[in-house]
């Protein structure tokens, strides 16, 4: 690990400062491999539309010297490498084809109790699995008029609860992200707002003084405008988790919040018993529940990180015998047309049934 951070800067001039050159970021972690230096040289004139982005931050996190760390893996481009994989023919630009459940710019309702709204297409890190690279946030921003969506949500009763997603709804700043949060906590209609976000992660100081304060105004129970507030961090390893990011972490418990997590499972960063299992023990550590363990997308250019489902419910089964109840994520997958996150089906492969005595 890094010991010498450079100095505190606060959370929007530590995105502003992020790594975005391959090179440079290669340079800093002491990775001389020549095979790789030479993939990056030859990229480095390339377009490039979802580039390299991680603050130093959370490089911090990754160790020196090591070019399979799992949290470089998850960020550093893998020019070439998704063409010839397993399972790489069937990768395309929508997996989800969400593009038909928008009835509103910026707005997803496919679930019938909840609308996901993407309030910014930005994020503070770029992940390389990620399924929303390469969608169109500019032609689909979300109207800047909550009232918009006020008027959505009184149509349609039975949503009580939205989730702010992107991008990163916590890349806004606290002025914009208040108007989004006392709009919809105002609505009697409303009982629970959820924030996906991975910047409690990438940069723990985004959880700062005025953010937590509003999150605890906004929890006291037996108020009148009260509301259960979710945040579901996205952290994928336990490395993500330094002991800094986990005091942050439990300020958010401090002030009302429940806190899940959400990872994918990626082949070489996660696909292991001990990487799961110290995942989940790691989160508890920091006041955070397992959520989801979710089957990856198949997101063009992400095919090096797929592991198959058989694989999947190989390796949830020795989770099941290694962790507590509550350490254990869902195992799910999207599917295009489906109302809900769909669970893995875990029986159906026998051979782990060896552990059924
Ligand atoms: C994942 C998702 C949700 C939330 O699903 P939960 O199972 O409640 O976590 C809601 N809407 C959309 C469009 C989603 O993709
Ligand atoms: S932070 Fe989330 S939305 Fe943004 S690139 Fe990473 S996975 Fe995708």
């Amino acid at each position: 690990m890094i010991n010498h951070l450079p100095p505190q800067k606060n959370w929007q001039q530590q995105i502003s400062d992020a790594i975005t050159d391959p090179m440079q970021l290669l340079e800093r972690l002491q990775i001389t491999d020549p095979k790789l230096l030479s993939v990056y040289q030859a990229h480095a004139q390339t377009s490039k539309k979802f580039g390299l982005k991680v603050p130093h931050a959370f490089v911090a996190k990754m160790k020196v010297g090591d070019s399979q760390d799992p949290l470089l893996r998850q960020v550093l481009p893998m020019y070439g490498q998704d063409v010839h994989t397993q399972g790489g023919d069937d990768y395309v630009l929508d997996p989800l084809q969400e593009v038909h459940a928008s009835p509103v710019t910026g707005m997803l309702h496919k679930y019938q109790s909840r609308i996901l709204l993407t309030v910014t297409g930005a994020c503070a890190i770029h992940c390389r699995y990620c399924f929303r690279q390469h969608y169109d946030y500019q032609a689909n921003r979300p109207s800047s008029q909550t009232q918009v969506v006020q008027d959505y949500i009184l149509a349609h009763p039975d949503i009580n609860e939205v989730i702010f997603s992107g991008g990163d709804p916590l890349s806004l700043n606290n002025r914009r992200l208040f108007v989004w949060l006392d709009a919809m906590a105002t609505m009697p209609q409303i009982n629970t707002i959820r924030l996906h976000t991975r910047l409690p992660i990438v940069i723990p100081e985004r959880l700062d003084d005025e953010l937590l304060t509003k999150f605890d105004s906004l929890t006291q129970v037996m108020t009148d405008n009260a509301i259960n507030l979710i945040m579901v961090v996205h952290t994928n390893h336990a490395n993500e988790i330094d002991d800094a990011t986990a005091r942050q972490l439990w300020r958010l418990r401090h002030a009302g919040v429940t806190v899940m997590n959400q990872a994918v499972l990626l082949k070489g960063v996660n696909d292991t018993v001990t990487a799961q299992v110290a995942l989940s023990q790691r989160l508890f550590d920091a006041g955070v529940l397992p959520y989801y363990l979710h089957l990856l997308d198949k997101v063009k250019g992400s095919a090096y990180f797929y592991v198959s489902e058989e694989q999947a419910v190989a390796l949830y089964w020795q989770m099941l015998a290694r962790l507590s109840g509550y350490l254990l994520p869902r195992l799910v997958k999207e599917l295009p047309n489906c109302p809900f996150k769909t669970p893995i089906d875990i029986y159906k492969s026998a051979k782990n049934c060896q552990y059924m005595g």
